[in-house]
C-alpha cells in the first residue's frame, strides 16, 4: 500500500518512488509549446532522453503545488490580460488532470492502478463525473478491487 501523497508509482519502471525527493515530473511539448505526456518518474535513473521538461516532484505537492499546477492552465487575474486571456499551455487536459489528482488527491495514486478493472468500470458507469475521485470512494476502490 502506498503512503498517500508520499509515495508514487514510477511511469517508467513501475516500481515505487518512496520519497518526493526521489521523483521528477516530466513532460513534452508540441511545436506550439503546448504540454502533454506528463509522467512521474524516479529522477535521473528512469528519465527518458526525449522529455525536454523535468521538475522535482516536490514542487507539485501541497498548496504550493496546487498553485503551480493552476499556472499551467490560467495566468490568473493579474497576468491574464489582452492576448494572454484564456492562455493555456496544456494540450491534453485528461493527462494533466490525471497528474493533478496524482499529486493532490489522497489515495488516487493507489486506486489508479485499478482503473482498468472491468468490474470497477461497470460499477462506475452511471456515477457522476465527481464521484470516482473523491477520497472516500478512492479508498473503497483500493479495498474492493
Ligand atoms: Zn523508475
Amino acid at each position: 500500500m502506498l503512503k498517500p501523497l508520499q509515495e508514487w508509482i514510477c511511469d517508467t519502471c513501475g516500481k515505487t518512488i518512496t520519497s518526493a525527493d526521489d521523483g521528477y515530473v516530466i513532460w513534452r511539448h508540441d511545436i506550439d509549446q503546448r504540454d502533454f505526456d506528463f509522467k512521474i518518474i524516479h529522477k535521473f535513473v528512469c528519465e527518458p532522453p526525449s522529455f525536454p521538461s523535468s521538475v522535482p516532484l516536490g514542487e507539485f505537492l501541497g498548496s504550493k503545488g496546487s498553485t503551480y499546477l493552476l499556472s499551467f492552465i490560467s495566468l490568473g487575474k493579474i497576468k491574464a490580460r489582452g492576448r494572454y486571456r484564456n492562455y493555456c499551455h496544456v494540450l491534453d487536459f485528461d493527462e494533466f488532470v490525471d497528474l493533478y489528482r496524482r499529486v493532490q488527491i489522497p489515495y488516487y495514486e493507489e486506486a489508479r492502478k485499478k482503473f482498468n478493472n472491468p468490474a470497477l468500470l461497470a460499477e462506475m458507469e452511471d456515477a457522476s463525473e465527481l464521484h470516482p475521485y473523491q477520497e472516500d470512494v478512492l479508498k473503497q476502490i483500493i479495498e474492493k478491487y
